[in-house]
């Protein structure tokens, strides 16, 4: 039966070589890929009343012809013609372009069907199909292809017809009945009809409903398999940890952890004590405190005997980690040691040797500690923080250094659910999403950038007061296409501003490592007073001295990011300003800006980030991991993904599910992606 679906489109009648052409520029080679191209949005032909009309709008109209057709010639085989019509009450004018052989075939007294875009102000619609008669022998819906070169609408659909009617039927149906009854679902051929022949608008929307659903189920049932087979399999490593010691560091901390630092601190405990390999994903907003608590868990590995590494994407966090670290667990005893780019390499030699006799409990540092010759004696937890920093390649390798160990993600971006169980959807996670009492809100204003006098003002009262200031621009070098505000510009301009009284200092991303670590320090260590910077300073900086942020053209970054930067300051006990300079054109633009003044807490924005500009946008361009949906829409279609998500998980977990005959063909996406052999999705 697949073998009628997987012939050559040429099967079709009217399918020949220069149509199939046509089609394989379509991706279309088999019946089956014919089927299943979808139209990417369906054209309304309903009848429209002009005076409800707005500007500018496609609309559909049915009335009669009012006066003999003129066509003007424009040359170039050019002609514009003219006619008019009155639609119920209304006297318009029907402009249609290169179509003279109207001409002949309008008259005065005739009925016509016009579809075209309405020009309000002057009464015309730029028709773009005319049908002779009245609307009721058309379809009101439409769907629309992309098809390629002089394939045409029409044909496209024909060729549809022909497939659906005669190859319909051995398209196979994925959904049990009861999911089908369930939901209240069509059958496969009923949305395979309704999305290419609809007759009513209700009836795309019934078979789009149906296709989202079963995208989402065959998506998560593969993510749910993945993650029963690796809680099912005992080859990862049980860490007893010594609950008392635990206990004795988190009384020694001169605070108490939040309700939800304890709670993802129970979650990871129980992920270390079971044999599986953990696999798990910790988000928490800047400055919500997921150091001290990757800090205890790592000393709960080190309490059972094993070592345990802390990866971060930069030496100054690095650095910071370490000197956290020491301060927190050397009391205990623990043997801390410090890798990176620029360790020396005597005490380089050292470090090694000392972590593969097992001298050494807990190895910080940045991807130096990926590098081959890093051997570990006995490595069980394994912790990388600000994890997107870091490739799917370098992850892999530092989980291969142990014999599987446990694995923990920290991420200071909040991720929307919707993106989080898709991106990361083969991962548990854990989220701490209250920030420790006591904090001060973040000011946030949104000025124009010809305010920027005032904002310098307010910068030099902070300096003044011996606090220091970031200053964020977008790009590094001039460009002549986006008017963007150059770093070294600014910092020019500021440097001269405050020549005399206070250290202004430059980073961005093409200064070399080493470079933007000693920048860096030197803010840190308040030797620089203001720091002008690209986004590079983006990532989990701890200066608490630093109470003012200005970014500039704040409106080209996304919300995520926004907050993020503003995360770099408000970590201190004094009040923390962030000036956003932006002349937003567009609304979503603004409407950015003000959320980002109103809203406070990550996750909140990061819906509204997703909301506003996309999950395409939401990790930026290059490393998504994200899955391309054929019809699914993560933002719109969440509800149908939690749904998706809860059944996927009830299957795998069913035996019947694994047993009986109506589940073989959603057994059969689960088994033909290769996960059960281990493969991986990520
Ligand atoms: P992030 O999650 O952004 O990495 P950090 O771990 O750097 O946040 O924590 C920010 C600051 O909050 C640190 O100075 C840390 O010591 C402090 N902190 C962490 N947990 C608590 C808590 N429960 N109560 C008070 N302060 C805390
Ligand atoms: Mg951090």
């Amino acid at each position: 039966m697949a073998n009628e679906l997987t012939q050559s489109v040429t099967e079709l009648n009217g399918v020949g070589k220069a149509v199939a052409e046509q089609l394989e520029q379509m991706n279309v080679h088999t019946i089956e890929d014919l089927i299943w191209t979808f139209p990417y949005r369906h054209e309304d032909f309903r009848l429209k009343d002009l005076a409800e009309t707005p500007h500018n709008e496609r609309v559909t109209v049915e009335g009669r012809i009012e006066s003999v057709p003129t066509v003007l010639f424009l040359g170039h085989k050019k002609s514009r013609l003219q006619v008019q019509m009155l639609a119920g009450r209304h006297l318009i004018k029907v402009v249609f372009f290169n179509q003279g052989y109207l001409k002949n075939k309008l008259e005065p007294g005739m009925t016509v069907t016009v579809t075209g875009k309405w020009d309000r102000g002057r009464q015309v619609i730029n028709g773009t199909k005319i049908t002779f008669g009245t609307k009721d022998e058309q379809a009101d819906f439409e769907p629309v292809y992309s098809v390629k070169g002089k394939l045409s609408q029409t044909k496209f659909r024909h060729f549809m017809r022909q497939a659906l009617d005669q190859y319909g039927c051995y398209i196979e149906e994925t959904l049990p009945t009861e999911l089908l009854e369930q939901y209240r679902l069509q059958t496969i051929q009923q949305a395979l009809e309704g999305i290419h022949f609809p007759k009513q608008l209700q009836d795309t929307k019934q078979a789009r409903r149906r296709f989202v659903y079963e995208e989402l189920l065959h998506f998560q049932l593969k993510i749910q398999a993945l993650r029963k087979t690796r809680k099912e399999d005992e080859k990862g490593i049980a860490i007893a940890y010594d609950v008392e010691k635990l206990r004795e560091f988190f009384d020694s901390l001169p605070y108490e952890l939040t309700g939800a630092q304890k709670r993802v601190v129970n979650e990871i405990c129980t992920d270390l004590r079971t044999p599986h390999r953990m696999n798990r994903l910790l988000q928490g907003d800047v400055g919500s405190g997921k150091t001290v608590v990757a800090a205890a868990m790592l000393y709960a590995a080190v309490t059972a005997g094993f070592q345990g590494a802390l990866m971060a994407p930069t030496e100054i966090l690095a650095e910071q980690h370490a000197e956290n670290l020491a301060m927190w667990l050397e009391p205990f005893g623990v043997r801390l040691a410090l890798l990176t780019g620029s360790t020396k390499a005597k005490a380089r030699r050292e470090i090694l040797s000392r972590l593969e006799s097992g001298e050494i409990d807990i190895l910080m540092g940045t991807h130096a500690l990926i590098q081959p010759t890093v051997i570990f004696n006995r490595l069980g937890l394994v912790i990388t923080d600000e994890q997107h920093r870091f490739g799917v390649e370098q992850r892999r390798i530092l989980k291969e250094k142990g014999d599987n160990p446990d694995v923990l993600f920290m991420t200071a971006t909040p991720i929307p659910r919707t993106l989080s169980i898709t991106a990361f959807g083969e991962m548990d996670v854990s989220i701490i999403d209250e920030l420790p009492a006591g904090r001060k809100q973040i000011e946030t204003n949104w000025v124009k950038h010809e305010q920027f006098n005032q904002v310098l003002q307010k910068m030099a009262h902070e300096l003044r007061a011996g606090r220091q200031a970031y200053v964020i621009c977008p790009l590094i070098e001039e460009s002549d296409k986006l008017d963007v505000q150059n770093a070294v510009d600014v910092y020019q301009q500021l440097a001269t501003v405050f020549h005399g009284q206070y250290e202004v200092g430059l980073m961005h991303g093409r200064l070399k490592s080493e470079e933007k670590d000693a920048v860096m320090r030197e803010f840190s260590e308040g030797k620089l007073n203001v720091l002008v910077s690209t986004t590079v300073v983006e990532v989990g900086v701890n200066v608490p001295n630093a109470t003012f942020m200005v970014i500039y053209d704040a409106e080209r970054f996304g919300l995520a990011q926004l907050h993020q930067l503003r995360g770099r300051v408000g970590r201190g006990e004094h009040q923390s300003y962030c000036i956003l300079l932006a002349d937003p054109k567009s609304e979503e633009g603004k409407e950015r800006m003000i959320s980002m003044v109103e809203v406070t807490d990550g996750f909140r924005l990061a819906e509204k980030d997703l909301e506003l500009r996309g999950p395409g946008d939401f990790f930026g361009r290059k490393q998504s991991g994200l899955p391309e949906f054929k019809v699914a829409d993560l933002v719109h279609d969440y509800r149908a993904l939690e749904t998706a998500r809860q059944d996927a998980t009830n299957f795998v977990a069913s035996e019947a599910f694994w047993q009986e005959e109506a589940y073989a063909p959603l057994r059969r996406v689960i088994e033909s992606s290769g996960i059960l052999e281990g493969e991986r999705i990520d």
